[in-house]
């Protein structure tokens, strides 16, 4: 115990006390996420455990005892972005020696020895599966001398779902709910499947324990996630199983979903989005390419033309679906006619939403081992070329919608306007429109009469 407590003398009061902290006076704990909605996810459910262990949650990095970086590395800016501010980290840990600072998720997976090496400030590195162990990890690292070589964590872990664990709700009216972990698509650009691993279904049974529990916290529009929810088995159930059994649940009003494979996307799921009035109709579909060769270069196994059929079935399938879409252009050997096809398809398929980026190598992909051969002055003019076009067809799509009736689900006061409310429509798009008595999580029928940007402003109707 003596060498316990002089161990821990560079501690906060609350750090110092024995673990686990069960009178919930434990360190401070701050978070910072980045990257996609699986991460957001995954910081819940670390919150959860460490609640659980007595730590508490902190607004900002300087006043925490603890400091973990969740990080992304799906693009370059992104880890950029993440190593970015872990070179602020090591100032904060001058100023605070005995605070821990602890690297999480992809960028922790795939680049854990570099991370220790090249940043000797950071205590613990710990990959996506390896989260359950963060409490002991923290434990050990609060009693370790200083100087102490960092903590290292990255097991893949088959198994892993987390099911059995809450995320920490942080309010609202909408959640995400990770159903399926990990992926087996090894698409030759991404470098998911090396630091998530392998694709793996959580039990139905859980998932609608979680939304019930979100439900019963005020949650009324719930995204379902995975890195490929089309793959989603469990028992003899497929997604669609999965996306209606959610939708059937009381207190739910809508329920979300994403990202789909196209190679994996079923008619039936279409279906059962166009027969269930709370599954919202949008689809977010990557298709990554126009090109057939380009696809294959990337290990999409699907053709341009199956792609187009998926679209014409889903909206016969599903009436008023809103389509959303990721685009990466100059992949290594892209030819201006390749791209071209990328273009005409966009213009094509008119997606309410895009999301568009220019090609960067990621380590241990396949792609990383052929040259990136698209200069950035083609890329960035593809890129510029791209965003225009879709910003012209997300506006037209917009304007249609003008003079029509929807819901909107109120999810908070207007952010510029506090006698607005501020909600979505079931297919996703924002409106601002005068509070009366309604509440947050209320369904409130509106006439969408114009726009501001990309935000609607709606009136009421009786
Ligand atoms: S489907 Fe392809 S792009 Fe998506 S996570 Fe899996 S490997 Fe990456």
């Amino acid at each position: 115990m003596h060498e316990l407590v002089t161990l821990q003398h560079g501690l906060s009061e609350s750090a110092r006390k024995p673990f686990p902290h069960s009178d919930g006076t434990g360190p401070r704990v701050y978070i910072q996420t980045y990257g996609c909605q699986m991460n957001v996810s995954d910081s819940q459910t670390i919150e959860s455990m460490l609640a659980d262990s007595g730590y508490r949650f902190c607004g900002s990095a300087e006043e925490a005892d603890v400091v973990l970086i969740n990080t992304c590395m799906i693009r370059e800016t992104a880890e950029v972005r993440a190593l970015g501010q872990l070179a602020n980290l090591s100032a904060l840990k001058k100023g605070n020696p005995s605070r821990v600072i602890g690297i999480l998720g992809c960028v922790a997976q795939a680049k854990r020895r570099e991370i220790l090496e090249s940043h000797p400030y950071v205590d613990i590195v710990v990959g996506p599966d390896s989260y359950r162990r963060l409490p002991i990890l923290l434990e050990e690292r609060f009693i370790s001398p200083p100087g102490s070589p960092g903590l290292l964590e990255t097991t893949l872990l088959r198994e892993e779902l987390y099911d059995d664990i809450l995320p920490r709700h942080h309010g609202g009216v909408t959640a995400f709910v990770t159903i399926i972990r990990g992926c087996d698509k090894f698409c030759s650009f991404c470098v998911v499947p090396r630091t998530r691993g392998r694709e793996r279904s959580r039990p139905l049974p859980s998932i609608l324990r979680e939304v019930e529990h979100l439900s019963s916290k005020g949650v009324r529009d719930v995204m379902l996630l995975g890195q490929n929810v089309d793959s989603y088995r469990w028992e003899g159930h497929d997604f669609a199983d999965c996306l209606a059994a959610v939708a059937d649940l009381d207190g739910i009003s809508r329920v979300r979903y994403m990202t789909s494979h196209p190679s994996d996307i079923s008619d039936k799921l279409l279906e059962t989005m166009g027969g269930h009035s709370k599954i919202c109709p949008y689809l977010h579909l990557p298709v990554q390419a126009g090109s057939n060769r380009i696809l294959r270069e990337m290990n999409r196994p699907y053709t341009r033309e199956h792609y187009l059929g998926i679209v014409t079935r889903a909206r016969r399938l599903v009436p008023g679906i809103a389509l959303s879409t990721d685009v990466i252009v100059g992949f290594p050997s892209e030819t201006d006619a390749e791209f071209e096809e990328t273009y005409s398809l966009m213009n094509e398929v008119r997606y309410d939403t895009a999301f568009m980026f220019k090609y960067s190598e990621r380590p241990l992909t396949k792609a990383s081992r052929i040259a990136d051969d698209v200069p950035d002055a083609v890329k960035v003019s593809r890129l510029e070329r791209l965003i225009e076009l879709q910003q012209k067809i997300a506006r037209e799509r917009n304007e249609l919608q003008l003079g029509t009736t929807t819901e909107v689900l109120i999810e908070g006061p207007a952010p510029k306007d506090k006698s607005m409310w501020s909600g979505r429509t079931p297919d996703f798009r924002p409106v601002v429109f005068p509070k009366q008595e309604e509440q947050v999580g209320d369904l409130v029928r509106v006439r969408l009469d114009s726009l501001s940007g990309f935000t609607f402003h709606a009136s009421r109707l009786p």
